[in-house]
């Protein structure tokens, strides 16, 4: 019996009809340095995370994850100068997503999410996007590809965390994702709290830049006030809030289908 949810499980002969039939989910991530506690893994384990969940709540598909992203930098990630920190350039990345999406859609894919998990990956997945939009090979697909964090509302977040919480531009490795990793992969996290005093300034980067300036061993902000109780919380609220706009998105494009 196959597992319905897991793509990369299916036969051939099956693949065509379940991308027809059910919305298929796609995590991009990273490859990248989260501090002394965290795994590379991190950019991935949690948007494939959510694909799961959200894949199970509304009947969906779930694709393998794309396990490396964009250019890590100091501000945003911590930067390329720690180890295990692996990423593409910008121009392959958009290449690639472009010739996944376009392999999938040609095996039937006619709903699309994609839940990115590394913030510097963002803009080059919507042009990936945009760029089959324009070619034409969207035409009769619904697709939809948000960073999950663009479903949390910053009060949530401030009300799970308090006054710690200083804004999404000192997430990396901090807060947030430990808490989701603590929750998500125990097993994989380790027992080591850094905290960082000052946190990069949002939208600001800086050259030259010394990585230890910007974050505490990787880290950009705090981590001693992660737990997984929190992680669950935000988690929950996240697959919520992602099915919730999944279902009215793909509701509003059927709608639009219908009348042109
Ligand atoms: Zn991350
Ligand atoms: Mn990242």
């Amino acid at each position: 019996m196959v597992d319905t949810h897991n793509f990369a499980l299916a036969t051939t002969e099956q693949a065509g009809n379940l991308l027809q039939q059910k919305i298929l989910f796609l995590a991009v991530g990273s490859t990248e340095q989260h501090g002394p506690h965290l795994p590379l893994s991190v950019d991935c384990d949690i948007p494939q995370a959510i694909c799961e969940q959200v894949a199970i709540r509304l009947g969906g598909l779930v694709a393998p994850a794309i396990p490396y992203g964009a250019r890590s930098l100091p501000q945003s990630g911590g930067g390329a100068g720690f180890p295990g920190t692996i990423y593409v350039r910008g121009s392959t990345l958009i290449d690639y997503i472009y010739d996944i999406l376009r392999s999938y859609v040609a095996s039937g894919a006619r709903r699309i999410v994609i839940v990115n998990g590394h913030y510097e990956n963002e803009g080059l997945i919507f042009e990936a996007v945009d760029l089959l939009r324009e070619a034409g090979v969207l035409d009769g697909v619904s697709l939809m590809a948000l960073s999950w964090w663009s479903v949390l509302d910053s009060a949530f977040v401030a009300n799970v965390f308090g006054s710690s919480f200083v804004g999404w531009h000192a997430e990396h490795a901090s807060l947030v994702e430990t808490s989701l990793m603590l929750f998500l992969k125990p097993a994989a996290t380790h027992d080591i709290r850094v905290n960082h005093a000052t946190p990069p300034e949002a939208g600001i980067l800086l050259h030259p830049v010394a990585s230890e300036s910007v974050s505490c061993r990787g880290v950009l902000h705090r981590t001693s006030e992660a737990s997984a109780e929190r992680g669950q919380t935000l988690f929950e609220q996240i697959t919520k809030e992602l099915a919730s706009r999944i279902t009215k998105h793909m509701e509003v494009f059927s709608q639009y289908a219908v009348k042109n």
